[in-house]
């Protein structure tokens, strides 16, 4: 590209690129090599947290998980073969069943430019019409930080949108976050298009009436469960973002009011917010959020007092009756990094849990607000962006019946003889809303509570293990 001069020198920094490389060294060489504005938007909108690298999965998995699951969605990624065997690797264990693109490199590819060059040509390659309507391409930490600038790549090829973006591990600390930056930059493409003339309709049959857009990537049926309890308040579901297949995006930003079920997608919300979307927080978990969030839902949308009556009868009545039959008595701590750890602390506490901590890499923002004041009145201690210390502080401190927590707190839990069970697959991968979401609550904590004289039965007969020191510094998020 004329307007593309790479220079000849790799950035010092670029060399060392890597999550174990440090981050100010990594941002400032990102910074030199042309990418000022995007790690500007990046650290604006994923504030930093206490650690200086992410501690779970490649935050850029994120991104991936989201192109890998849209139909007729391309995947390219651009960065080093270790991070693209580990990053191809985990979405075969998490089921994708498509390829994943890569452009490799080497160090003079990279400081003539030639890599770019390379990019190009994949996509131009990729941007079948016939098989795609669009292709994303995910710059890694390496080609981030030597500023390889997707933004200049052509915005469609064919009539196929390409959609560049960077999802450094030196700028983007979660692989939730990361989900945020592709459906953030697809939701702005698809808004222009929209501002440009008349878009496809999306897939299926479509509500009459005016739709609430779920935010935030869900169990299957939750969706659903959530239509049933909008229903009497004249609403219908929109299609979820992230969004499965492109022309949804335009369905999700045609809907009456914003759904903040994951409270971090803030690139999202910017262009939601952009299109005059109201966006309304929390979620339609257990019978007290349930009324809440069907109350501000109805008041964005301008609905009726008397629907509101009628959608808050049929619902809390039963949700109430299923919570007193499905009983917590537990003591817990939960921590976790998809994002929904509010939601899940909430049900706990309402359904009788005594929850003392909970832990989210997630950040804080302007839609969690309401379930921290709620978590916070009802003495539970409400960590953003914990790092793997506070949480295995919190769990040493608390000694709870059961612990659910990311692989390591759940690995130092079984050590010590407590039950713990790992968020992402057994909680997320449950219902949380509604009436299934309480019973599959209560089902997956009876269960593994009842497991807890297995446990010391174990740690007697194999001895603990010696533990490691916890810094005293961790101490504070317990
Ligand atoms: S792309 Fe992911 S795996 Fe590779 S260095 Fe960056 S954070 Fe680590």
């Amino acid at each position: 590209m004329d307007d593309y001069d790479p220079g000849l020198s790799l950035p010092p920094a670029a060399k060392d690129a890597g999550c174990h490389g440090g981050r100010e060294t990594l941002v400032a060489a990102a910074r030199a090599a042309g990418s000022g504005a995007s790690m500007d938007r990046l650290l604006t909108d994923y504030p930093r947290g206490p650690h200086d690298q992410p501690q779970s999965m490649c935050p850029a998995f994120g991104s991936l998980r989201v192109g890998l699951r849209m139909r007729r969605v391309a995947t390219i990624l651009s960065g080093s073969a270790c991070c693209v065997y580990g990053l191809s690797f985990t979405s075969r264990f998490y089921g994708a069943r498509r390829s994943v693109g890569y452009v490799p490199f080497n160090s003079e590819s990279l400081v003539r430019g030639q890599l770019f060059e390379d990019i190009r040509d994949a996509v131009s390659e990729t941007a079948d019409p016939a098989n795609y309507d669009a292709v994303v391409v995910i710059n890694l930490c390496v080609p981030t930080a030597s500023g390889v600038p997707l933004d200049l790549l052509p915005k469609q090829i064919n009539g196929v949108r390409v959609i560049g973006i960077d999802v450094p591990g030196f700028g983007v600390p979660t692989h939730a976050e990361a989900k945020d930056v592709l459906a953030g930059a697809m939701l702005r493409a698809a808004r222009a298009e929209i501002e440009a003339g008349p878009v496809q309709r999306p897939r299926g049959a479509q509500s009459d009436q005016p739709t609430v857009a779920m935010v935030g990537e869900m169990f299957p049926a939750d969706p659903m469960v959530a239509g049933g309890l909008l229903a009497p308040l004249g609403l219908g579901v929109a299609p979820p973002t992230p969004a499965r297949e492109w022309r949804d995006l335009y369905g999700a930003l045609d809907c009456a009011v914003v759904a903040a079920i994951h409270p971090f997608y803030t690139a999202a919300f910017r262009e939601f917010t952009t299109a005059g979307r109201p966006i309304v927080a929390s979620g339609p978990v257990g019978a007290a959020a349930t009324e809440t969030w069907l109350t501000s839902i109805a008041a964005a949308a301008g609905v009726p007092q008397s629907r509101l009556d009628a959608a808050l009868d049929a619902s809390l009545p039963a949700l109430r009756a299923v919570l007193a039959a499905n009983p917590i008595r537990a003591r817990m701590t939960l921590s976790g990094y998809e994002g929904s750890e509010l939601l899940v602390a909430r049900l706990l506490v309402e359904a009788g849990a005594e929850l003392p901590y909970v832990g989210t890499a997630c950040p804080a923002t302007d839609w969690t607000e309401a379930d921290r004041i709620w978590l916070e009145a009802r003495g539970v201690h409400v960590q953003f962006r914990a790092s793997l210390e506070q949480d295995l502080q919190a769990m040493r401190v608390v000694r709870p019946d059961l612990a659910i927590g990311t692989t390591p707190v759940v690995q130092k839990a079984k050590e010590q003889g407590i039950p713990a069970i790992y968020y992402t697959n057994m909680v997320s991968g449950r219902p949380l809303l509604g009436v299934p979401g309480i019973g599959a609550m209560a089902q997956i904590v009876h269960a593994q509570t009842n497991g807890r004289e297995r446990f010391a039965r174990m740690v007697s007969f194999f001895g603990a293990p010696p533990t490691a020191a916890i810094p005293a510094s961790a101490a504070k998020g317990a």
